[in-house]
């Protein structure tokens, strides 16, 4: 037996919630958000699993070769647009869509003359989120000099930052703001991340933009994924490696930080935070084991975590479910005081990975690519 920790992909599942999202927006094209090595599920087997969609976002043009790479010929729209001038000839040989969020952004496109047959660029408004864009009042003048650069109208896109909280007023001005700035420019609408298209139909406009929720997660606190219709996309699993009776006072882990207080069994499992499992995860965390719910104890080490299983022992080898089905990651990032984004695309690299449920080619050799041009 090799080291038994493993991330689980589930196409069913991914082809399912893709389902949910366009009902959410049948009218709505739709960038499938597949960032950060997929949101940690891996680059191109996701793409390939969400073939159908209109376009994949990625945050760089690193990204966006991989996808090109390993065939992907659907549109890719690059987040984060180009860093330096030197990727300009790059993009545009790959066919990318590239995000122009500011002035110095435009300068690396305009610097290089004989590129002016972009198929379509994007023009981000900063509507108040304060990260990516141009201001509002700047539009009017940028727009055309986009135009000069492409052969399709600029798209107009902007990002919520509130969208989380349908009662806040944010995004109700956001939108207002992006509304009141592209008024009367022709160009497709971009607007909504998943959050955003759960509570503010409004906001879906021509493309939609989820993430997460693909990935079966919800990105409403106070909603679960099961009530939205969601399947988790991904489990982390591992087994147990050791199994040892303790008496009270016995003590577990680094810095002692557990004591047991009565006759009974821990277990370790493979799994720490070397793997992605959250450091933070505090005394009580619940893991499956089994057909149970047992709390984790102890800090979490690097390679192991310990578990209370209480009177009875399990076998070395029992299954253990870090998150994943019957244990939602949502809950998991709550109490480790994270979000379920940072747990799921902070998976490590050594973690395998193990694709079922739709048919995609030689999936090992595709997890080496998904990792081949992402910079270190
Ligand atoms: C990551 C990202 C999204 C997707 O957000 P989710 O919350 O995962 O749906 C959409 N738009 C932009 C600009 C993003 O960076």
């Amino acid at each position: 037996m090799s080291r038994p920790i493993c991330a689980r992909i589930d196409f069913t599942a991914l082809r399912h919630n893709l389902n949910v999202v366009r009902n959410l927006a049948p009218q709505s094209r739709i960038w499938a958000v597949i960032k950060a090595n997929g949101y940690g599920h891996g680059l191109l087997p996701v793409a390939r699993a969400l073939s159908g969609v209109e376009g994949f976002a990625v945050s760089s043009l690193e990204e966006g070769l991989c996808l090109r790479e390993g065939g992907v010929r659907t549109a890719v729209l690059v987040l984060e647009g180009v860093f330096s001038r030197e990727e300009v000839p790059q993009a545009r040989q790959a066919d990318l869509e590239l995000v122009v969020h500011s002035e110095w952004v435009l300068e690396h496109l305009e610097a290089v003359k004989k590129i002016t047959d972009w198929p379509r660029l994007w023009l981000k408004i900063d509507t108040g989120m304060n990260r990516l864009g141009f201001p509002p009042s700047r539009v009017q003048s940028i727009y055309p000099r986009l135009c000069s650069l492409s052969r399709e109208p600029p798209g107009l896109m902007t990002h919520l930052a509130m969208a989380d909280r349908p009662g806040d007023p944010m995004t109700r001005i956001q939108m207002d703001h992006f509304d009141e700035a592209t008024r009367g420019l022709p160009g497709h609408r971009s607007l909504a991340n998943s959050a955003a298209l759960l509570n503010f139909p409004r906001a879906a406009a021509d493309w939609i933009r989820p993430g997460l929720m693909l990935f079966g997660v919800s990105p409403l606190e106070s909603v679960p994924a099961e009530t939205l219709g969601l399947e988790p996309v991904m489990t982390l699993s591992t087994a147990l490696m050791a199994v040892k009776p303790v008496k009270p006072g016995d003590a577990v882990g680094y810095g002692a930080t557990w004591q047991a207080q009565r006759n009974g069994w821990i277990g370790i499992a493979a799994a720490g935070y070397g793997d992605g499992y959250p450091y933070h995860a505090p005394q009580g965390a619940p893991v499956r084991v089994g057909e149970g719910i047992c709390p984790l104890i102890g800090r979490v080490s690097m390679d192991m975590i310990a578990i209370d299983l209480g009177p009875d022992p399990q076998p070395v080898g029992a299954p253990v479910i870090l998150w994943g089905k019957g244990l939602p990651v949502e809950q998991i990032a709550r109490c480790s005081g994270t979000i379920p984004y940072e747990l799921l695309c902070g998976v490590a690299q050594r973690v395998r990975h193990e694709w079922r449920g739709f048919p995609v080619t030689e999936p090992q050799a595709d997890h080496a690519a998904s990792h081949c041009t992402l910079p270190l």
